[in-house]
């Protein structure tokens, strides 16, 4: 008789309260409005955009030439004059950034008030970002790695007196190798912790379990940076990291092997793709009962 292959679940898999809010807005915006259009996907996942999009959901890539209709803004938020000059057209917003980037996009603004250079540690093409940069009156510097932030240095850019803040789905770890860089290079240094919990949390559950199992599963989608970032810390702790899009994915040959699977998933990752891994990797081939270990 085989050993059970047994599943330990991170503790919280679906989506993040910042992304079901933002799907119940636009659900209730496709109910009581129309015309309702959005700048890309609301979240990095087929089967809920394919749903919204059925609904009405007219997914646009730019929106200068849009003039009437109710344009939903993503969790990510975009810049405020933006959102001001689109207003002025006569669309509707209806607007579902997250509050914890609102916190992120106030907290720039009062490092920039108090006198300091601004500095994001993120990617300056994410979404998020941009909105950021869009509440602030002065340019700010983002980085993403130390070797762009040595770039900043050599290039005059980094001033002495600097306040930091963080991409909100950033992970801490990454963050605090900057900050160190960062404390050789500047006189003072303010820093406001702007890394949203729900996803620290998350990344510190998924690193517990990936020490701890022969294989870590990473469920979400690739465009998703969220999940990427997290396979990718997973991986750090633990080589035998995979990542997939839904149970279809999960080939046998990548985890009959395995006795303990971990999984975990990314924010926008719906929990019922979550449970068809799950039961995927416990009972393909199982001879006895599956058995499931929650954490
Ligand atoms: S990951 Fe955090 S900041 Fe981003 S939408 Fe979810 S709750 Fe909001």
């Amino acid at each position: 008789m085989k050993p059970k292959r047994k599943v330990i679940m991170a503790k919280e898999v679906g989506f993040c309260f910042g992304v079901k809010r933002a799907i119940n807005l636009t659900r209730q915006a496709l109910a009581e409005r129309e015309e309702v259009f959005i700048l890309g996907d609301l979240v990095h996942n087929k089967r809920v955009t394919d749903e919204l999009e059925g609904k009405g959901l007219r997914k646009v890539e730019e929106y200068d030439n849009e003039k009437t209709g109710t344009m939903v803004i993503r969790a990510h938020g975009l810049p405020k004059a933006k959102i001001s000059e689109i207003r002025a057209r006569g669309i509707e917003i209806v607007d579902a950034t997250c509050p914890i980037v609102l916190r992120a996009q106030e907290a720039a603004q009062t490092l920039e008030r108090d006198g300091y250079q601004v500095v994001i540690v993120g990617d300056k093409n994410h979404a998020e970002i941009k909105g950021i940069l869009g509440a602030l009156q002065q340019p700010a510097l983002v980085v993403d790695t130390i070797e762009e932030l040595h770039e900043a240095k050599a290039d005059y850019i980094l001033m002495r007196k600097i306040g930091v803040i963080f991409q909100t789905t950033h992970a801490l770890e990454l963050c605090n190798k900057i900050v160190n860089e960062m404390l050789m290079m500047c006189k003072e240094i303010r820093i406001i912790n702007t890394i949203c919990r729900p996803v620290q949390n998350r990344q510190d559950d998924a690193i517990e379990i990936a020490q701890r199992v022969p294989l870590m599963i990473v469920v979400g989608s690739r465009t998703s940076a969220n999940t990427v970032e997290l396979a990718a810390i997973c991986r750090h702790y633990n080589p035998n990291t995979i990542q997939v899009q839904n149970a279809e994915e999960l080939l046998p040959e990548q985890f009959v092997w395995a006795d303990v699977i971990g999984i975990a998933s990314g924010l926008s990752t719906p929990e019922d793709l979550v449970e068809a891994v799950k039961v995927k990797a416990l009972t393909y081939d199982a001879e006895t009962e599956p058995s499931l270990v929650t954490v």
